[in-house]
């Protein structure tokens, strides 16, 4: 019988994080390697710790720009908002949201300074699983290797063959937890996969809640999506 690949250790290198997946995967289901996907994070979702400069927000979605480009006019974009507000512009017809300049999106467009990329990256963002747990905070620039490489919280496909849920990569080995259970502290009934986090959670939830409200009348632990936002 041949020995198992060895599982490389997490952090070693880019890829071999994504082969930790795989060898974990393999174990569990020969066939699903390759259904193995994660959800790269969308910028527009991010949290930012401090409010972005207004010069690197996208007039469009209000949102610090996510692969900007310049119109020849001196006004700024998200490359999708753009794309997105031209749709419904004949070809020949495309203006700037901003100014009505008529553009030709093949001549008058050009990347942003590079001091705006180097800010954007700069901003400091949450992992977009903060509500989960995840306590990364760190320059924008770096999210998507969090999400993609390190994250425990970042969703992946279920190890059972049959069930067609997302698990957070840290209980991926765990199995199956898509069933319900009931809470034997408080008794509320949830999926498995969440009772580990409600109990956690709840406990730090708790001690915010009674410095910023008081002694809670009722018990707390509830899925950490339910929770009251503090
Ligand atoms: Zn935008
Ligand atoms: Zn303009
Ligand atoms: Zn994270
Ligand atoms: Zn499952
Ligand atoms: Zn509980």
């Amino acid at each position: 019988m041949p020995s198992p690949a060895p599982i490389p250790t997490r952090r070693s290198s880019r890829a071999s994080s994504n082969a930790v997946v795989d060898a974990a995967a393999a174990d569990v289901l020969p066939n699903r390697r390759t259904t193995i996907a994660k959800q790269p994070p969308d910028l527009h979702l991010l949290e930012y710790l401090k409010t972005p400069d207004s010069n690197l927000v996208c007039l469009i979605c209000h949102s610090p720009f996510d692969k900007p480009v310049q119109l020849f006019c001196g006004h700024f974009f998200c490359r999708d908002c753009l794309d997105h507000a031209w749709l419904n512009q004949p070809e020949g017809r495309k203006t700037c949201p901003t100014c009505r300049s008529r553009i030709d999106p093949d001549k008058d467009t050009r990347p942003v300074p590079k001091i705006i990329e180097t800010m954007l990256d700069e901003l400091v963002v949450k992992c977009p699983h903060s509500k989960s747990g995840c306590g990364w905070v760190e320059q924008r620039v770096n999210v998507h290797d969090h999400v993609m490489l390190y994250c425990d919280y970042t969703l992946v496909e279920c190890a059972q063959r049959d069930c067609r849920l997302h698990i957070s990569q840290k209980d991926f080995h765990k199995g199956c937890l898509h069933y319900t259970v009931s809470c034997e502290d408080c008794h509320v009934s949830m999926m498995k996969k969440d009772l580990e986090v409600c109990c956690y959670l709840s406990a730090l939830y708790l001690m915010a809640y009674i410095v910023n409200v008081g002694p809670p009348a009722n018990r707390l632990c509830q899925p950490v999506d339910q929770l009251p936002s503090l």
